[in-house]
């Protein structure tokens, strides 16, 4: 499943392609989890502006003439399995079984594969209206906003007795700390995965903030830096985990105290950790 670090690697790859690009036509594959929301039509002569990202959705804003303050656009989700490619006019080639939305533009096209269709393409007239608004509403801090302190992250945690990890996946205290990546962080912070949220004090919470920073960002650096099939069933989460210190690691020893990495269940989801460095 794309995680964010891939989602924001996807941004930063199509950004510059798109930008400015004139919607010449727009293609319909299968279903996908939610309607597109208009007639295709609407989006025909409208420029993209520049792609956002909010936790694992994508924002491309279609400016109209002339240019509106909050324009509308079009929300994307990739879903379980889905991937965002840019296909110069120069290398424009059929959609295939699983291509479900094209936005071809003056300067090629923008395609949605996705062969599970858990993802969507989504018109709202405006980022801050539904539906784009409902669709974001719930989602916690983003990871690299400054605004993010520690204290203001400490008292998102407040009142939250469920075990930190939990919390971590639940994305409403910082957003983007997938399965993989709220495991790394809780090991480099040194806490243990099944603390209760609400215990944790300030300055281990701040250096919690920094890990999952860290790890976020050594995602979204592997990725960029690395000319990534689309199509690869792993994904970049699969590359993140060969440098991972815990996850994945059950019974080999520990980076640190060479004692063995423990596995366990939290919320049907695998959580990895050392007992001995991880305390709550
Ligand atoms: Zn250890």
């Amino acid at each position: 499943m794309p995680e964010l670090p891939e989602v924001e690697v996807t941004r930063q790859r199509i950004d510059g392609p798109v930008r400015d690009a004139r919607v010449l036509a727009v293609r319909m594959g299968k279903p996908l989890r939610w309607p597109l929301g208009c007639e295709p039509s609407l989006l025909v002569g409208r420029r993209v502006g520049p792609v956002l990202r909010r936790g694992k959705y994508l924002w491309l804003p279609l400016d109209e003439v002339p240019a509106a303050s909050s324009p509308a656009g079009l929300l994307l989700h990739l879903g379980m399995s889905g991937a965002l490619s840019w296909l110069p006019v120069a290398a424009a080639s059929p959609a295939g079984p699983h291509d479900h939305f094209d936005l071809q533009t003056d300067r090629g096209t923008l395609r949605l594969t996705d062969p599970r269709r858990f993802g969507a393409v989504v018109y709202s007239a405006g980022l801050h209206v539904p539906p784009a608004s409902n669709l974001l509403a719930r989602l916690g801090p983003e990871p690299f906003d400054a605004a993010l302190t520690g204290p203001i992250f400490h008292a998102h945690l407040q009142g939250r007795r469920s075990p930190i990890k939990q919390v971590l996946l639940g994305g409403q205290a910082v957003v983007g700390a997938g399965n993989i990546y709220a495991c790394e962080a809780l090991f480099r912070a040194r806490i243990d995965p099944r603390a209760p949220a609400d215990r944790i004090s300030l300055t281990r919470a701040q250096r919690l903030l920094e890990a999952v920073r860290e790890v976020l960002g050594q995602a979204v650096a592997l990725g960029g830096s690395t000319l990534r099939d689309f199509h690869d069933p792993h994904g970049m989460d699969g590359r993140f985990q060969a440098s991972a210190q815990v996850y994945g690691r059950e019974g080999q020893p520990c980076v640190h105290c060479a004692r063995p990495v423990k596995r366990l269940v939290q919320g049907q989801r695998s959580t990895f950790h050392c007992s001995h460095c991880q305390r709550r």
